[in-house]
């Protein structure tokens, strides 16, 4: 069944320089609703002619209010990750794999939001405090001019070094030769994550502003050992923590005269947007037609199937868009985070200053486009333990059937003897495989 996985979360922050501008705000929250206003149609007289919207309202699944600590509504880190860290922990035990970016201006608080500062953590941190981390690894990579870099990686050598993303037929993409640290407390995490953010700090300090330029990626791989039906089990899942670059380097005036580096930074997050808005409206479409295919696909699962395989991008139905994953690496290596198997959440972060109404407003849109998509996630079973798990299920209904048989035993002892003798016969084959099943691992895909 299909679940919308894509929440929208809007948090917003007034810079310094935007205060100074005399702080007119845009932007008024209630709720779960945003308002924004176009200051400069404020003169306008009624009547006049003008195509442009005065005040237009968006709704998310929740907004958070963040510019003055005084303001009874200010929300805080902690209840930020509350209801967001939270959910991301809970999605995770449960064996998904779960996404969270941060998308918005530069200056607006992605980063802040995503790592915090000192003495006010982020949501990244907060999440590698939780004491469940045992069994877990990490890694953490910056993507900058199309170019993937290890943020944890020793030597001056290695970490310049750039890395090639590949894609496994059944994992799906990843990074060759990213290094992956197993960490067994919160302060190992919480000690990778600050050497990792020192890193990218540093790449900063020595090029400019580069850290606003690039996208940064941290991945905790947590894996649980479960028993299920008396049987040893694994559910491994990932968590992709994600503080992207500031969105107003996917407007091509922005970037005229840092052309190589401007097209490339554009290129992730143009890739983004279109990638965006072509699950979304996959999603839209295959709602609509939700209730048509359940009727036409009555007794025949393989028109669902073909259905949801184009969900997730791979399919390309006749009547569903291609998704461009691979035309940049970002989108490349979130490809099952965007359109897969995922639970992701958005956040979306913006200005509520007057002077940043353009692309408050463009960041709004573009959240709005996100939370169309739906989501197909599913439980990162044990392979060997889900078919172990089937076989005896299949074994229970061979058994009652067998039951029943010979409980309405016909005349024709011969014919009925035949077809005990057939049934007899898979529940037999399919015991033994349950048995081999134990003693061999089975490679399937998941
Ligand atoms: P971005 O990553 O979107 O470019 P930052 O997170 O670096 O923006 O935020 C810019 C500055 O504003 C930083 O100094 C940050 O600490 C501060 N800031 C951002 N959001 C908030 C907030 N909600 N409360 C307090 N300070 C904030
Ligand atoms: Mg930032």
């Amino acid at each position: 069944m299909a679940s919308r996985q894509v929440d929208i979360r809007f948090s917003s922050s007034l810079t310094r320089r935007e205060s100074a501008d005399g702080g007119r705000l845009a932007v008024q929250v209630e709720d779960k609703f945003v308002k924004i206003r176009n200051v400069k149609l404020d003169g306008r007289t009624e009547g006049a002619v003008d195509s442009r919207e005065k005040l237009l309202e968006f709704c998310f699944d929740y907004c958070y209010w963040s510019v003055d600590r005084a303001d009874p509504h200010y929300a805080s880190q902690e209840e930020v990750f509350q209801d967001l860290g939270v959910s991301v922990l809970s999605g995770a035990s449960e064996g998904y794999n779960v996404c969270l970016f941060a998308y918005g201006q530069t200056g607006s608080g992605k980063t802040y939001t995503m790592m915090g500062t000192p003495d006010s953590m982020g949501l990244t941190p907060r999440i590698c405090q939780v004491r469940w981390l045992i069994n877990t690894q990490l890694s953490f990579l910056e993507i900058y001019n199309e170019r993937v870099r290890d943020l944890l990686k020793g030597g001056e050598q290695k970490k310049r070094a750039t890395l090639r993303v590949r894609e496994h037929p059944e994992k799906g993409p990843y990074v060759q030769d990213l290094s992956s640290h197993v960490v067994s407390d919160c302060k190992q995490a919480i000690d990778l994550l600050e050497e990792g953010i020192a890193n990218r700090i540093t790449a900063a300090t020595h090029n400019h502003d580069a850290s606003s330029r690039s996208h940064a990626i941290f991945t905790i791989q947590y894996t649980q050992a479960i028993l299920e039906n008396n049987l040893p089990s694994e559910t491994v899942s990932k968590i992709n923590l994600v503080d992207l670059a500031g969105s107003e380097r996917a407007d091509p005036h922005y970037c005229r005269d840092r052309l190589t580096e401007g097209s490339n930074i554009n290129k992730s997050l143009v890739t983004l947007g279109i990638v965006i808005s072509a699950l979304a409206q996959n999603s839209q479409m295959s709602s609509s037609c939700q209730s048509i295919n359940s009727v036409a696909s009555e007794g025949d699962g393989s028109t669902v199937g073909s259905h949801s395989s184009s969900l997730s991008g791979g399919g390309g139905g006749r009547r569903h868009c291609f998704i461009p994953y691979r035309d940049s690496v970002l989108t490349w290596l979130l490809k099952d985070s965007l359109g897969g198997n995922s639970k992701t959440i958005m956040i979306a972060t913006v200005s509520p200053s007057a002077s940043s109404y353009n692309e408050t407003l463009s960041t709004l849109r573009y959240a709005a486009h996100a939370r169309n998509i739906v989501n197909k996630p599913r439980v990162n079973e044990d392979a060997s333990v889900r078919l172990i798990r089937e076989l005896r299920e299949e074994i229970d209904r061979l058994k009652s059937m067998l039951l029943s048989f010979e409980m309405q035993r016909n005349p024709s002892p011969s014919l009925s003897d035949e077809r005990d003798g057939n049934l007899s016969e898979i529940v037999l084959q399919n015991e033994l495989k349950v048995t081999q099943g134990r003693h061999t691992c089975l490679h399937l895909p998941v």
